[in-house]
């Protein structure tokens, strides 16, 4: 149910509205755009509650009840976009942010080196991966604790802003004391223990596409991360499986426009896992800026060859640099800025 308020009303009197709804047993949600406040009804509401229950209440001017499940992540409450700003970086802005970085955080020094290249080239945010989602047990299973700080210093000591996937809900509050971004892996997408968990986190979630997630089950993982209490996730288009097998994923480059549609919230995406294979890893950063991403997310090394994890995906920071030139121009073509790194 969605409570379109009066254009006059004052936040002290919504927030009186809001304790008298959870007093009659719904929890709510705000949502304010210009002249335009709800109160959106995210629980609590059953085929026995009518419209009607709300309509003489306080501020109330018009009530509609939702079309689907997607409350909060969709367009009923919020219309325009919604911005992420860490530390001054606006993820969904018009800039187009670029996340780089190893797969896997492998020493000190490795995530230093890396981190420096990524820097001068424009990156804004250093990724890399210190518990690892692997196929097999007997693969590297990430530095843990000890990569995060790796990986908090190297980004501090650059200027950069970090993120880094949580896979369990016992290492939500550890992992969010390094990070500026916790991830969410494809893996990941239907734990909603996991969704829950973040969604109490108090920093943003880069929340990545199941490996077979239709757009409405990705929407749904949104929505559970979003009605737990944490507004701020980016959705991540990371390649799905399809009966190709020549290349390790299927980048579906139309979630962007398609998914513009449906939610607010930001969209990146991630050519290195969407596709697999190191040479399409620039063409696919090109179609992401092309079709009006908010970012992209990309596996980078200084000696790629020696990742110790998506080598064949991982790019060179030689390839890195002319990727970012080409972003540079494509932007300019379409007015959009590639954000690039305060150092
Ligand atoms: C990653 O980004 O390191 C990763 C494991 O990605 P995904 O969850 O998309 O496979
Ligand atoms: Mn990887």
């Amino acid at each position: 149910m969605i409570l379109f308020l009066n254009k006059d009303a004052q936040m002290n009197e919504i927030e009186n509205l809001r304790d008298r709804l959870r007093f009659m047993g719904f929890e709510t949600t705000i949502g304010i755009e210009e002249d335009h406040k709800v109160i959106a009804i995210t629980h609590g509401v059953d085929s026995s509650v009518c419209v009607e229950l709300f309509k003489d209440l306080p501020l109330v001017e018009k009530v509609t009840p939702f079309d689907d499940n997607f409350k909060l992540v969709g367009k009923n409450i919020r219309k325009s976009k919604s911005v992420i700003n860490i530390n001054g970086i606006e993820i969904g802005k018009d800039e187009f942010i670029v996340m780089a970085g190893p797969c896997s955080i492998e020493s000190r020094e490795q995530i230093f080196s890396i981190a420096k290249e990524v820097s001068k080239d424009g990156a804004t945010i250093l990724r890399g991966g210190a518990f690892k989602p692997r196929t097999s047990p007997y693969d590297f299973q990430g530095l843990g604790e000890q990569g995060l700080q790796f990986l908090r210093d190297a980004a501090d000591a650059f200027g950069l802003l970090c993120v880094s996937e949580v896979m369990s809900t016992d290492d939500v509050a550890m992992v969010e004391k390094y990070v500026d971004i916790l991830q969410l892996g494809a893996r990941n997408m239907q734990n909603y223990s996991l969704l829950k968990a973040v969604g109490k986190a108090r920093k943003p979630v880069l929340l990545k596409r199941g490996l077979s997630a239709t757009y409405k089950e990705f929407l749904s993982a949104a929505e559970y991360i979003i009605s737990s209490g944490n507004p701020n996730v980016i959705l991540c288009e990371r390649g799905i499986r399809t009966f190709e097998t020549y290349s390790r994923n299927t980048l579906d480059i139309a979630a962007v426009p398609i998914l513009r549609e449906l939610t607010h919230l930001p969209i990146i995406i991630d050519p290195s896992h969407g596709v697999g294979l190191r040479n399409a890893v620039p063409p696919m950063a090109n179609a992401a800026i092309a079709v009006q991403a908010d970012g992209v997310i990309v596996e980078v090394h200084t000696t790629p060859d020696k990742s110790i994890s998506d080598a064949a995906q991982t790019i060179s920071t030689t390839a890195f640099s002319e990727m970012m030139s080409t972003l540079r121009k494509i932007g300019m073509v379409l007015g959009m800025h590639v954000k690039e790194a305060q150092v």
